[in-house]
C-alpha cells in the first residue's frame, strides 16, 4: 500500500500523458506556451504502462485518471487505456480533459474502457473563451461534451474555473447549461499554480463566493458531505435534487486531511502533491534496468514522505518549479 506518514493511503493514481496543449488557458499557461518537455524524456506508451500495472497489482490502486496538458493529444490514448482496462483488479479509468477532439476519439475511448471524462469548460460565451483560453475552440469543447454524453460515460462532469472580472458572472448560466444537458458540474477555485505566477489572492474566486452567486437561482442543499470522504467537492442538491453542483475549495476549504491522491508526471517522476518540492524519478530508475521490486520501493518511499498539507497559506509557501500542466491536473 501507498501510507503516508499520517496514515493515509493513496489509491487514486493521476498520470499526465503530455504537458504539451492546444490551449493557453489564463490560469495555467502563458499564450506563447511553455517549453514543452523533449519527446525522449516523455515516458512511452510501455513504460506508462508498466508503471500503471506495478500501481494497480502492487501498490492498491482503484483509479486512475489520465491528464496533462492535454491527453487527447497523446495519439496512444486509445491503447493505454485498453491495456489499463486488461489489468485486474479492474481499476476505475477516467480522463480529464480541454474537451478538443473528443466528438471524434468518445466513442472509441468509451469502447476501450473509458469510464468517466470531466470536460474543463469555464464560459458558455465563444469571445470570452477565446480570451481565457488565447484560442477560438469553444465549439470543439461542447460538441465534445455532447460527444462523451451520447458516448456512454456518464456522469460527466464539467470543471470550472472562474475569475474575477472575466467569467464570474457565468456561474449561474454555466450551472443551468449543465443542468439542461445533465451534466455534472464542479467549480474549484483557482490555485497558484500557473507557469507565469500570475495567481493572487484577490484575483480568485472562493468556495464561499461561487456558493453566494449560484445561492440568487438556486436553492442549494449540503449533500452526502457525511460521506465527503476524500472527495474534494462538497456537493450540493440543486433545488432538492436530484441534480447536483460540486464545489472544491482547494484553497480555502483544503481537503488534505483526507487526501487519497498520487501523481505521476509525463516525464516519470511520482509526486505525492500537486504542491510537492519533491519528485521521485521513476523514469531514470526504469530507464537504467531497475526491476518492478526495485520501482514499487521506491515508489513507497515517494509517498511515505508527503507532507501533511499543501500549506498555501503558510508564510514559507513555494509554489511548486513546475506548473499545473507539466504536472498533471
Ligand atoms: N487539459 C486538460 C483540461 O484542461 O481539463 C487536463 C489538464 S488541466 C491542468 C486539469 C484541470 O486543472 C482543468 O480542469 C483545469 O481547469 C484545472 N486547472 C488548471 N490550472 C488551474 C489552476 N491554476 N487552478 C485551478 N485549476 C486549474
Ligand atoms: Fe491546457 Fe488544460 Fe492547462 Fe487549459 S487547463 S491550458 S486546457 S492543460
Amino acid at each position: 500500500m501507498l501510507r503516508d506518514s499520517f496514515g493515509r493511503v493513496a489509491t487514486d493514481l493521476r498520470v499526465s500523458l503530455t504537458d504539451k496543449c492546444n490551449l493557453r488557458c489564463t490560469y495555467c499557461m502563458p499564450p506563447e506556451g511553455l517549453d514543452w518537455l523533449p519527446n525522449a524524456k516523455l515516458l512511452t506508451a510501455d513504460e506508462i504502462v508498466r508503471l500503471v500495472t506495478i500501481g494497480v497489482e502492487r501498490l492498491g490502486i482503484t483509479e486512475v485518471r489520465y491528464t496533462g496538458g492535454e491527453p487527447l493529444l497523446r495519439r496512444e490514448l486509445p491503447e493505454i487505456v485498453a491495456r489499463t482496462a486488461a489489468l485486474r483488479p479492474r481499476p476505475q479509468i477516467s480522463l480529464t480533459t480541454n474537451g478538443i477532439g473528443l466528438a471524434r476519439l468518445a466513442v472509441p475511448l468509451a469502447q476501450t474502457g473509458l469510464d468517466r471524462v470531466n470536460v474543463s469548460l469555464d464560459t458558455l460565451d465563444p469571445g470570452t473563451f477565446k480570451r481565457l483560453a488565447h484560442r477560438d475552440r469553444h465549439d470543439d469543447v461542447i460538441a465534445g461534451l455532447a460527444a462523451a454524453h451520447d458516448a456512454g460515460l456518464r456522469p460527466v462532469k464539467v470543471n470550472a474555473v472562474l475569475m474575477r472580472g472575466v467569467n464570474d458572472h457565468e456561474a449561474v448560466p454555466l450551472l443551468r447549461f449543465c443542468l439542461e444537458q445533465g451534466y455534472e458540474l464542479r467549480f474549484i477555485e483557482q490555485m497558484p499554480l500557473d507557469a507565469q505566477h500570475g495567481w493572487s489572492r484577490d484575483g480568485m474566486v472562493t468556495a464561499d463566493e461561487i456558493l453566494g452567486l449560484l445561492s440568487d437561482a438556486f436553492d442549494l442543499t449540503p449533500d452526502d458531505l457525511e460521506e465527503r470522504g476524500s472527495a474534494p467537492a462538497e456537493r450540493f442538491l440543486v433545488d432538492g435534487g436530484p441534480a447536483r453542483v460540486g464545489v472544491i475549495g482547494s484553497v480555502t476549504r483544503p481537503f488534505c486531511g483526507a487526501c487519497d491522491r498520487v501523481r505521476l508526471t509525463a516525464d516519470g517522476q511520482v509526486r505525492n502533491c500537486l504542491f510537492a518540492r519533491e519528485e521521485s524519478d521513476l523514469k531514470t530508475a526504469m530507464r537504467a534496468g531497475a526491476s518492478d521490486d526495485e520501482l514499487t520501493e521506491r515508489w513507497i518511499a515517494a509517498v511515505a514522505g508527503k507532507r501533511a498539507g499543501h500549506g498555501i497559506d503558510d508564510p514559507s509557501f513555494l509554489q511548486p518549479s513546475r506548473p499545473m500542466s507539466a504536472i498533471g491536473g
